[in-house]
Parts: C-alpha cells; sequence; structure tokens
C-alpha cells in the first residue's frame, strides 16, 4: 500500500504546514519517507534502500526494508538523498546583500521594523533552501531583534530554522563602524562597545536578552583603510570567555589577524571566524586546543564581486588570502566549520560555502558531514540535531541526487521537514 502525499508549502504563513503531530487526536502521526539513499551525517557513504520513520517530531526508526505502520503516512523521494537538516554556522538574518544596500546604510539608515521584516523573509528563504538550524553571528546594529525572531519562529508566528542567537556581538569602544563622523557624537553602531570589566557585565546582559553564543571582535580596522589590528587584550577576551562559558554559552571570535587568532584562542573561544591571516603554527594550536574555524569563504568571494571581480583567475588578493587560510587550516587537521558569513551574500544562497570549501579542496562528503554532525557537535546540539538516527529530532532534508559526490545537489532541495513539520515537500503524481 503506498499513498502519494501532497504536501501543502508552508510559504505565507496562511496554511498549516502538514505535521507529524496531530493534537486534535492526542495521538502522534508517522510519516514513513522512502528515498533513494539516505546520508546519515557521519559516514560518507549514502546508505541505499534507507527509509525512515517519522514519529511526532522525532525520528523513530532508520534502516533498510521498513515496513510502513498501519497509519503512517508514505512519502516517496525517488531519485533523492535524504540527510539531516543542514547547520548554517555564521549567518547575518538582519543584513541583506551588500550590493544592494551597503553596510554602512544598512546599519545607520533601515529601521528596525524594516530589517525585522526583511529577517521573516530571509528566515523562510534560509529554511527552504534545506538549512533548518542557523548560529546568526549578531545582529549588526538590529539590536536584540535576532532573539524576537528565534521566538517568533518557535511560536510558528513565521517559518525559519532553529537558531542560536548571539545577539549584538561585543566590540572594544571605537573599534568597529559605521565610522567617519564628529568624534564624540553618537551614531548608530554595528555591535556593543565594551571593554574592561564592563566586557563581563556586557557578557552578562547579553546572555539575559536572549543570546545563546557571544561573539566577540579580537580584532578590527581601528580607522579606515587600515589593516586590522587586535582590539581587545588576551586578559579582557580571557574575563568574557569565563563568563560565557560559566554560564554555559560558547563563544565566537571574529579576528582576520594571527596575533587576534593567538589571543583568542589563548582566551579559550570556541571558534574563530575569518582567521586570513592565521599562520600553520597558529592553526596547529587551534587544532590542538580544540577550536573550531568557520573560514567564510563566500563572503571574501562576494565582497570581491561587489567590488568587480569576475571571477577569473588569479583571483584579487583578499580571495587568494582565505584560499590560503582555508588550505592551511585543513593542512593542520582543524575541526572545521560550515558558516559561509550568508547576509553578506543572499540568504537562501547558504550552499555557496559548501561549494567553495570543495573547490577548496574538501571532498563534499566531508562538506556535508561538517554541515550537519560536524556543526552540531561544534555548537553543543550534537545529542539532538545533526545525524538520521533514532531518537534525533526530526530535522530532515531531501536533494535530487546523490551530493556526497555532486556537491551542488544540495541546490536541488526536493524536501523539507524541521521538528517533524513539513515546509517544503513533493506533492507527485502517481
Ligand atoms: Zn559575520
Amino acid at each position: 500500500m503506498r499513498l502519494f502525499f501532497a504536501i501543502t508549502v508552508l510559504l505565507l504563513g496562511v496554511t498549516q504546514p502538514a505535521q507529524a503531530q496531530d493534537k486534535q487526536q492526542g495521538k502522534q502521526a508517522m510519516l514513513l519517507l522512502r528515498p533513494r539513499a539516505v546520508f546519515d551525517g557521519s559516514s560518507a557513504m549514502p546508505h541505499e534502500g534507507w527509509s525512515v520513520l517519522v514519529r511526532g517530531n522525532r525520528i523513530d526508526a532508520v534502516g533498510p526494508g521498513l515496513t510502513p505502520p498501519p497509519d503512517a503516512t508514505v512519502v516517496d523521494l525517488p531519485g533523492a538523498t535524504l540527510m539531516p537538516g543542514l547547520i548554517e554556522g555564521h549567518s547575518h538574518l538582519f543584513l541583506h546583500p551588500y550590493d544592494e544596500t551597503s553596510w554602512d546604510d544598512q546599519v545607520l539608515h533601515e529601521p528596525l521594523a524594516l530589517r525585522t521584516a526583511r529577517a521573516t523573509v530571509a528566515a523562510r528563504a534560509t529554511l527552504l533552501a534545506g538549512f533548518t538550524t542557523v548560529r546568526d553571528l549578531g545582529t549588526e546594529g538590529a539590536g536584540y531583534a535576532d532573539a524576537g525572531l528565534k521566538k517568533a519562529i518557535e511560536q510558528g508566528i513565521v517559518p525559519g530554522p532553529r537558531m542560536l542567537v548571539a545577539t549584538r556581538a561585543l566590540v572594544a569602544p571605537g573599534a568597529y563602524g559605521p565610522r567617519g563622523f564628529e568624534p564624540g557624537i553618537q551614531t548608530p553602531l554595528g555591535a556593543e562597545e565594551a571593554g574592561g570589566p564592563d566586557l563581563v557585565t556586557a557578557v552578562r546582559r547579553q546572555i539575559a536578552a536572549g543570546a545563546d553564543v557571544i561573539k566577540l571582535y579580537a580584532d578590527y580596522r581601528w580607522g579606515t583603510g587600515e589593516p586590522s589590528r587586535p582590539t581587545f587584550s588576551q586578559a579582557e577576551m580571557a574575563a568574557a570567555v569565563e563568563a560565557a562559558h560559566s554560564a554555559g554559552r560558547e563563544v565566537a571570535a571574529h579576528a582576520a589577524t594571527d596575533e587576534g587568532m593567538r589571543r583568542a584562542i589563548a582566551a579559550g573561544v570556541d571558534t574563530i571566524e575569518h582567521g586570513y591571516g592565521g599562520s600553520a603554527e597558529t592553526f596547529a594550536l587551534m587544532r590542538k586546543q580544540g577550536v573550531g574555524y568557520c573560514p567564510t569563504l563566500a563572503a571574501s568571494d562576494a565582497t570581491a564581486r561587489y567590488r568587480g571581480w569576475n571571477g577569473a583567475e588569479p583571483a584579487p588578493e583578499t580571495v587568494r588570502a582565505s584560499r590560503e587560510a582555508f588550505a592551511r587550516a585543513l593542512a593542520a587537521g582543524v575541526t572545521i566549520c560550515l558558516g559561509g558569513d550568508v547576509g553578506v551574500y543572499a540568504h537562501g544562497d547558504n550552499a555557496r560555502e559548501a561549494e567553495l570549501m570543495v573547490a577548496g579542496g574538501m571532498s563534499a562528503a566531508k562538506v556535508l558531514i561538517t554541515a550537519t554532525s560536524g556543526n552540531a557537535a561544534m555548537f553543543g546540539i550534537g545529542d539532538k540535531l545533526g545525524a538520521v538516527r533514532t531518537g534525533m529530532l526530526a530535522d530532515l532534508v531531501a536533494v535530487e541526487g546523490d551530493p556526497t559526490r555532486d556537491i551542488g545537489a544540495i541546490r536541488n532541495v526536493r524536501f523539507v521537514m524541521k521538528d517533524g513539520v513539513v515546509y517544503r515537500g513533493a506533492s507527485e503524481a502517481p
């Protein structure tokens, strides 16, 4: 017996999504998903002929030859690979591409309500692209609106990914933008300024306001046109990390210089973002200390294109620097995070970072492992997300073809389920 399943794609929030949870009847509905193969999040080879049974919001059974229970709805996904929902490690849902509006103008001139409305659209695009979780590393001037957006998604008001939010992010006073105004005049900033003992207070305040992760800028440009230089002292960062870790929050450090990375590593941060200037020795230290690395290759690529690069080789210096840093990190055996700094480029185009990681020398299967079980473990959510395994939360995505051979397949998303709710699904004729 084979039912064909027509699912309402939740786009406008008007219709209720199909859900494997039937609250009216007081019992948990079941869906049996039958793709061509299952990529489980950790083994490089997809399992051909496996099916996945979802009960409520959990994976109930996984394996070959599952017989549909009598009440289960069967969803056939011929030709598709089913995998864990992808996890974006570095997003900014409150930013939109800089070729639409410059970062300065977004921070200075876009009202919070406009930015929040746009962020709901970004969240939906992200989810429908198969990214069911994001670590959103700062609202860039939009206050604590990420914590509010996260609640709206959790309450089913707008569709979007699970969010780990950083709220405002923390910078040393004077070390961030937008800049170029009369000194002493208060202008909007892309992050919260704090230093010395106040930095610890600011960490705690952000946690109280909903931060799941603390983001510190270990370095930045002190003036327009300057190269990046360290901002916080190592003692400041160590105190901030201690305050965050005491509260059970991880710390992500923006660091583009070798010295900024060194201080962040010594301070005990969990991940380093960008790391373009990291030496082989520093990446070796990251490996030793178990610090993760988000190379944000797509951000460098996008920014160079906004400045006129057409993609031809030789690539501009900034693109080459990010590629070379990625190569050094791979050679050192650093745990890589998939995190592209999406928001610099379009939300929903999260696959771009995965493609550039493959171009940079990682196998497609390794990139997929990174984007699922790898990121989940790195962000402390590996006990419930990032794997297709009995008992895990039902965040599942099906794509056409085999993404372990061709990473581009993750662009052809056919089915998206988050927490047992189907947001994108096949409605095929028998
Ligand atoms: Zn970023």
